[in-house]
This record gives C-alpha cells, structure tokens and sequence, in this order.
C-alpha cells in the first residue's frame, strides 16, 4: 500500500512537472544534457547583436559544470576571430569551446588525407587554419592534390580556371561546408556551395567529401573533443539543414531557435524534425528556470 502511495505521488510529480514546463513527455529536462552545442549567426547573435536570452543561458550551465561548444560553419572568420567577437558581445569563450567549418576542413585535411598539398578556393581564415595544422598549400593545378573550397568573396574566372585543372587533373574536390547562401544584414550573400557546384560544374567532378555542418566527420569530432556521446548533448541551432541534422547526425537532442532563418511555417512544413522549437534562448531559461 505503502509502496503504490509513493508511486502515485511520484507520477503526479513528474505529471506537474510536465504541465509546468509544457515539453514533451519522453523529453529529459533541458538542464539535464551534459553537453551544450551552440550555432553562432541566428542563435548566439546576429550581427553585431547579442540574442535574448543567450548570456543567461550560458552563465546557468557555466554555473552547472556543463560543457559548452560553439559550432560555426563559417569559412571567413577563424576560430580566433569568432572568439573576439563573442568577447566583444560580453561572452567569453575558450578557444577550444569553438569549432568552425575552415578550422574542422583544415583537421580533416590534416587527418584524414595522406600528405596533402591543397589548393585553397577562399577567404584567408580558410588558409590560416590549413597553415595552423601545417597542411601544405599551392596555388599551381599541377602541383593539388586537394581543392578545398569555402565561402570566397574574391571568387572570379581565373579561380575557377585554376580549381577546374587541378580537379580535371586528378585532385579531389572538398567543400567546406554544403551553404548555398548566407543572409546578412538586409541581404544574402552566395556561400560556399555556390562556388562548389560551379567547379563541379566546369570539371564534371562532383565533391568527394563535405566537412561542415551536418557531416559526419564534423559530429565524430566534435564529441571526440569534448568526451561526451551524443545522447548526453543538446545541440541548439537556427538552421534544420545545417544545425538540426547535424543534431542527428551525431545522435543528439536538437533544439531549434526562430532568431535566425528558419521560418515558423518552414519548421511545420520540413521533415527534419527538432526535439524542442524555442522563440529565442529565452524560452530555455525560462524552462531551466521552472525545474
Ligand atoms: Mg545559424
């Protein structure tokens, strides 16, 4: 009798407790992953703008031990680069809390190709991280034996001639991330794959490997970094495509923020379904704030 009488307590608890903060049943409490992944552009801000709700979201789990990463698939801004800029939005971060597209190419490159010698399609942050892993670059189609393509700004005529020889030649082509595009303030800027497909298209050779968001490669480093299995991680992000896929790549929960690009009716419309759709960060700490 005894027994049932605490079981009945204990199920009007969690039932309470479920009502209180309006998640789905089988979901854990959004304080309970050990680890926390974080989307930079459209979840931690945008543009030079804090979201709501982001710093209170980091102070609470920095105060519960947990760990934290965040996850760019950026190809312009080196690991350093994002860490000033998350300095300068009154965040501090470790460097090796960031991850961003060029850095995990660079390590792929590095890891996972045999004495490489690459032929850079991009920004310098690209080629910075490559030098940082002491990946070898060339400039000379002869001489590739990998293109490694990300967002490039400068891209022209005599890019894609180079890039198209060295691919022709024998080189293999990689994409640093799968983005077609990148919305910016009051615009959307051609991204990577842009530039991808119009090599690809010029050589007839399609890309042998991705490495941003939502690779494989990308999620296996990423929880080999940090030590933790993907069950134990919430990954948190603005993007189903990029961020949300990565989630389940990498067998994590996902949680999917409307600050960014995503619209309301998109997220209904999509098959890549989150675990958890937040207006902001704010509705997290408002959750965590409620257990
Ligand atoms: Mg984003």
């Amino acid at each position: 009798m005894l027994i049932w009488g605490t079981r009945l307590l204990r199920w009007i608890k969690g039932y309470l407790r479920f009502r209180k903060k309006g998640a789905a049943r089988d979901l854990p409490d959004v304080v309970s992953y050990d680890g926390y992944f974080f989307d930079l552009d459209g979840t931690v801000f945008l543009g030079d703008r804090l979201l709501p709700g982001v710093k209170e979201t980091i102070d609470l789990l920095r105060t519960k031990g947990k760990k934290i990463l965040f996850l760019s698939n950026t190809t312009i801004r080196t690991r350093r680069e994002c860490q000033i800029r998350l300095q300068k939005l009154g965040l501090q971060a470790r460097l090796d809390e960031i991850v961003t597209a060029a850095f995990a190419a660079a390590v792929y490159m590095r890891e996972q190709q045999p004495d490489p010698t690459v032929l850079v399609v991009g920004e310098p942050a690209l080629a910075s991280e490559l030098d940082e892993q002491g990946v070898r670059m060339t400039t000379r189609p002869e001489q590739t034996t990998h293109v490694l393509v990300g967002m490039d700004m400068k891209f022209d005529y005599a890019k894609l001639h180079r890039a198209m020889k060295a691919v022709r030649g024998g080189a293999e082509l990689i994409a640093a991330n799968p983005d077609p595009n990148c919305p910016v303030a009051g615009d959307i800027i051609p991204d990577t794959w842009a530039m991808v497909k119009a090599i690809e298209a010029a050589s007839g050779v399609a890309p042998s490997a991705i490495v941003g968001k939502p690779s494989q490669f990308y999620a296996s480093k990423v929880l080999e970094w940090c030590g933790l299995r993907g069950e134990h991680c919430l990954m948190i992000g603005d993007r189903l495509e990029t961020d949300i896929l990565f989630g389940h790549t990498g067998g994590m929960r996902t949680a999917l923020v409307m600050t960014g690009v995503t619209t309301k009716r998109e997220a209904e419309l999509s098959p890549i379904r989150p675990d958890y759709v937040w207006h902001s960060m704010e509705r997290f700490v408002e959750l965590a704030r409620a257990l």
